[in-house]
């Protein structure tokens, strides 16, 4: 329930709550609204869930780190921390089938053990192949510092939790780990519960933050230059632009089940480096938190309704 005529109230854990909001909180889930319905945050009668998102930090996490008035990118601190995949090496040349994966579970958990949020979760990437296969009890076996979800979901705050590890398959890419068929995705995102608050995948919807740069461009212009002289660029059937050279790699049935079967208040995912940002559509919050090119994190305000609980 929104409440929009109650009267203000303030606790100690609200006022230094206050103090924290900063540029580039996002607020989303139950925000409250005014009696115009235009959303007003000093109506909230209790401090919002803070949640923190970062992504496809592939070996750089060191930076996130630093406590963010020293050097570096550190990440703040709040209730829940995210990391939505692709933890292991970028480079490909580093297959990461050949990683032991109790080595990089180690570096996870140690990763995650210098946070001090309430609630940490952990969903495999592309880049994680080394744990394909390996039971989520023996991962979570190895990670006290962290829940690792893989299509499993978890509760906090009376809010729910659901994350899952699978991309598409690509061509020319050894970083296959939980690279399934489109058809095969479709079975995949069938399991996300429609009672999920907070959805967690490596994988981006399609048309949402998920343009990334074709590999043609960079590592053979000249057959790139002669596919646009036979093709002359066209308005992309996606999203209605002309972008040269970039491509959507995200899911449509993904697309399809966040915004008109699950709606969760928040989508939180990676995968595409070129697209970090965040953006809004109809009721829900997309993330994409890809930590290696733009070197920045997201962080989120979620208001709880009145019957969800800290
Ligand atoms: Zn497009
Ligand atoms: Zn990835």
């Amino acid at each position: 329930m929104v409440r929009t005529n109650s009267r203000r109230r303030k606790s100690s854990g609200w006022s230094l709550y206050k103090d924290l909001m900063t540029e580039g909180v996002t607020p989303v889930g139950h925000v409250p609204t005014d009696d115009g319905g235009r959303m007003d945050i000093s109506m909230a009668t209790r401090p919002p869930l803070r949640i923190v998102h970062t992504s496809d930090t592939h070996l750089q996490h060191d930076r996130l780190l630093c406590s963010a008035d020293t050097l570096g990118e550190g990440l703040p601190s709040g209730d829940v921390l995210v990391h939505s995949g692709d933890f292991n090496r970028y480079k490909v040349n580093c297959c990461v089938r050949s990683t032991h994966y109790e080595d990089l579970l180690y570096q996870i958990d140690t990763f995650f053990a210098s946070f001090p949020h309430k609630l940490k979760v952990f969903v495999a990437g592309n880049h994680e192949g080394c744990l394909e296969g390996v039971s989520s009890q023996e991962i979570q076996r190895h990670l006290s510092n962290c829940v690792y979800l893989c299509d499993s979901s978890t509760q906090f705050a009376g809010l729910n939790f659901y994350g899952s590890p699978f991309t598409a398959s690509r061509l020319l890419t050894v970083a296959t780990g939980f690279s399934e068929s489109w058809r095969r995705l479709k079975r995949r995102w069938s399991l996300i519960p429609d009672s999920t608050d907070i959805l967690i995948t490596h994988m981006p919807p399609l048309g949402i933050l998920d343009l990334a740069s074709e590999m043609l461009p960079n590592k053979w212009p000249s057959l790139f230059r002669l596919k646009t002289a036979i093709l002359p660029p066209s308005t992309c059937g996606t999203c209605g632009f002309v972008h040269v050279g970039r491509q959507h790699w995200g899911c449509p049935v993904l697309r399809e089940t966040v915004l008109n079967r699950v709606k969760p208040k928040l989508h939180l995912f990676g995968h595409v480096h070129e697209s970090y940002g965040t953006l809004q559509r109809d009721n829900t919050v997309f993330s994409n938190g890809a930590f290696l090119f733009k070197r920045k994190y997201n962080v989120f305000d979620y208001y709880l309704e009145e019957k969800e609980g800290l």
